[in-house]
């Protein structure tokens, strides 16, 4: 495995390499939901690109930049068992230059829900993004269905932008207790763990609500909102979208999704089901 640093050693590194090429970008403190998109790249391409790069300007004020888990050693070593081709673990001055040319996120999508609870966190993404898909030259590039309006964005800028690159939902992986795994589920304490499974447990309420024939939205959001309500610090929300993210009154099979963000302590916690 190459692991590269700066621009010129990656840009080498990824010219070396032939045939089909899998990318996954990631912000590292990598877990299996990580390793499940690392293994699907995998299988489907000849090599595997993997960036860690905890992007600065996705994050807002006040938010988690400083205290995120940083664990590049055992994250390196990951991806070397994983059969990871290239690992770019670029500093921010190699990827940002001042006076940036900014992409903005869509005005309608990207302010809602998780744009609206972090206005401008989707303008970083998409910035970072463009610039990771650019360098890798990917034929295809995996992404969790956890981040699920941040799939949706980057669906649109490909479309948008006219880019080449395949872009692959992953399914959300998750604890055996149901848990979704995420890098932030480390700053969580016992106690805060236990209260975080009241996400998964409304998402698999609603799952259940909807099987037995309730497909009207009020009556599913109230029930999620029953359970997450005595466990969580703050119900940021719970929404129920069709795959362009607007609204629907009644849930739409192969049409749906459920998401919910919620911080329990400090720790903003985001999960989601689609239907
Ligand atoms: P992050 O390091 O949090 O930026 O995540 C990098 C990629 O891994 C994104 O495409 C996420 O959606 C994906 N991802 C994170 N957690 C999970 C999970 N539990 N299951 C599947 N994909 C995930």
């Amino acid at each position: 495995m190459v692991v590269a640093r700066d621009y010129e050693c990656f840009a080498e590194a990824r010219d070396g390499l032939k045939g089909r090429i899998g990318f996954v970008p990631t912000m590292g403190a990598l877990h299996e939901g990580h390793l499940s998109l690392i293994r699907r790249a995998k299988e489907e391409n000849d090599h595997v690109i993997v960036s860690i790069f905890v992007n600065p300007t996705q994050f807002l004020e006040g938010e988690d930049l400083d205290k995120y888990p940083r664990r590049e050693e055992a994250d390196r070593k990951i991806c070397e068992l994983a059969g990871v081709d290239l690992l770019y673990l670029p500093t921010t001055d190699q990827i940002y230059e001042e006076d940036e040319l900014c992409i903005g996120a869509p005005k309608r999508r990207g302010y809602i829900l998780e744009g609206a609870r972090r206005p401008g966190h989707f303008d970083g993404m998409l910035q970072v993004v463009m610039k990771l898909l650019n360098l890798s030259r990917a034929d295809r590039a995996y992404f969790g269905k956890k981040d699920a309006q941040q799939l949706v964005l980057i669906r649109q800028m490909v479309r948008n932008y006219f880019m080449k690159v395949q872009i692959v939902p992953c399914e959300i992986i998750r604890d055996a207790d149901g848990l979704a795994l995420s890098s932030r589920n480390l700053y969580l304490s016992p106690e805060e763990r236990r209260r975080a499974l009241s996400l998964s447990r409304s998402l698999k309420r609603a799952a259940k609500l909807i099987q037995s024939g309730q497909h009207r939205s009020e009556v599913i959001r109230a029930a999620m909102r029953g359970i997450l309500e005595p466990e969580v610090t703050e119900l940021e929300y719970v929404a129920i979208v069709d795959r362009d993210f607007r609204p629907l009154e009644e849930v739409e099979l192969g049409n749906t999704i459920i998401l919910v963000a919620a911080k329990v302590g400090e720790t903003r916690l985001i999960d989601n089901l689609w239907v």
